[in-house]
């Protein structure tokens, strides 16, 4: 696999470091809300924030029009919650995420029919696409002892363990102050374990994905995973390091699908993840095992590992064995997305137009990972981000500038440099959302996705 000159360099085909969003002054990661809301907040420039707010139904007026949002609060030791109306000037805008958002469209009306019947909810708009469509990339791996430090070390030796965290409190530096190896690849399954694919598989890949799209990502991880139940017990502790060369299957082609349980939000959403359901996702799953264990063998010549594999083990080796392998330890990379998706008009799963607008409503938009019409092969923070901006953009365009405001280089400044491409959907037929991975983000444009139900 070929070097890279960073994730960001606009191709995925191959390997580098990826740029990571820690504070460099504490080494703790950052997020939308912990780097531009909270400073926002103290600098005295943010919107107004309703804390520990729960958002329970849309209201609408006639002609699916959003008027505001009906809150509940947290209420804590017994103190009765209370329960408000927020009414908004102008929007409403939905940022729940990719399970909460398409849950909060249902309660309140907006969905598939038969869901919304079956528990009661008057139905404004008969939207069958409203939880459906969900994306993730997979993730499962190969375990083997390694002869450099890893967490292992950490776990096996309190005084290390001890001084790790130390470093990282003091000096913000150490083992604990990266996020695992940082050291990320993407590729298409080569040969020769390309050739165990299906003629039906090759051709859903390629029906369904463009050749600069990889069907893989590594993740090697310096800690054991184990069946990936719970990383904070799975190492064996018996003092040897242990190491985990991870895949990701992205470029998925089962996908899940998000519904209630009852007509309130106070009940948390039924999620159905459905990976690893076709075919190709499970034959692809399988030589990656294949290709994992060439890599290790790679290592193994290298001195870097005994040779023996402790998970699963030497034994599985037929392909039913390894895809109940897989089947045991598959956990998702928490990618979860498109469960809104963005779409063109006349597809009749579209829940939202270009500008993040739902069908069949007023002045209300879904604005997080549950809006992207497909997931990325990248990790999709940063296109959230840019999203976000991009709607940002659209809104404040069509404020500010009228309805012929296009984007255009405004746009692209706006932006930064280190955006590579930007493309939005079209309304009206197949279109891209391609966008470079970036951490660079206008605070005043981020808040948008960042805040709840922000009401402009
Ligand atoms: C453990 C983990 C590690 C990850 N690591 C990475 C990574 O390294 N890189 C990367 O790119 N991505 C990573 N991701 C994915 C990334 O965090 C998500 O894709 C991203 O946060 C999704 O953003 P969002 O705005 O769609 O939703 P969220 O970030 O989930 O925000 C939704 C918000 O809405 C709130 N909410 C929901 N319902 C209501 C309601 N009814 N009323 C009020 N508020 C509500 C939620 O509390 C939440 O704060 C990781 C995810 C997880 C879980």
């Amino acid at each position: 696999m070929k070097a890279l000159n960073g994730l960001n360099s606009g191709s995925l085909m191959g390997s580098a470091y990826a740029t990571l969003t820690i504070d460099p002054r504490n080494a703790y990661r950052s997020s939308s809300e912990s780097s531009f809301l909270q400073a926002a907040l103290q600098n005295g420039t943010s919107p107004t924030v309703y804390k520990n707010s729960f958002a329970q139904r849309i209201l609408f007026s006639s002609n699916n029009t959003a008027t505001g949002v009906l809150i509940t609060t947290a209420g804590p030791y017994g103190i009765p919650a209370v329960n408000y109306t927020l009414s908004a000037r102008k929007e409403v805008i939905v940022s729940g995420g990719v399970f909460q958002s398409p849950q909060l469209l249902m309660v309140s009306g907006i969905g598939p029919k038969a869901t919304l019947s079956q528990f009661g909810i008057p139905v404004l708009k008969d939207l069958p696409g409203v939880g459906q469509n969900m994306w993730d990339h997979t993730l499962f791996g190969t375990d083997y002892r390694v002869n450099v430090n890893t967490a292992s070390a950490a776990l096996n030796n309190a005084t290390l363990a001890a001084a790790g965290v130390k470093l990282f409190q003091q000096k913000a530096t150490g083992p604990l102050s990266i996020f695992g190896a940082s050291y990320y690849g993407f590729e298409d399954l080569p040969q020769p374990y390309r050739s165990k694919l299906s003629n039906a598989s090759l051709s859903a890949l390629a029906a369904n994905f463009p050749s600069d799209w990889p069907e893989l990502e590594w993740l090697p991880v310096s800690a054991y995973l184990g069946y990936q139940e719970d990383r904070q017990t799975a190492d064996p502790r018996d003092g040897s390091n242990y190491a985990t060369i991870n895949t990701a299957i992205v470029s998925p082609l089962s996908r899940g699908n998000v519904s209630l349980q009852s007509a309130s939000m106070l009940d948390p959403p039924l999620i159905n993840p459905n990976w690893l359901t076709d075919p190709t996702d499970i034959e692809l799953a399988i030589q990656s095992v294949h290709r994992q264990r060439e890599i290790w063998s790679y290592l193994t010549s290298q001195g870097l590992t005994n040779g023996v594999e402790a998970l699963p083990g030497a034994n599985v080796t037929s392909d039913a064995d390894i895809l109940a392998y897989i089947q045991k330890s598959i956990i998702q990379v928490y990618h979860a997305a498109a469960t809104c998706k963005m779409g063109a008009r006349n597809d009749s799963m579209a829940v939202l137009d270009s500008q993040a607008r739902v069908y069949g409503t007023q002045n209300l938009r879904v604005v997080d990972a549950s809006s992207f019409p497909f997931l990325p092969p990248g990790h999709p923070q940063s296109t959230i981000y840019a999203l976000a901006e991009k709607i940002a953009a659209d809104i404040l365009g069509n404020d500010t500038r009228g309805p012929g405001y296009k984007m255009g280089p405004d746009y692209s400044a706006m932006l930064g440099a280190q955006v590579k491409t930007v493309t939005s959907t079209n309304d009206n037929g197949a279109g891209t959302a391609r966008i470079g991975e970036n951490g660079m983000v206008s605070l005043a444009l981020l808040l948008l996705a960042a805040i709840f139900s922000y009401l402009v």
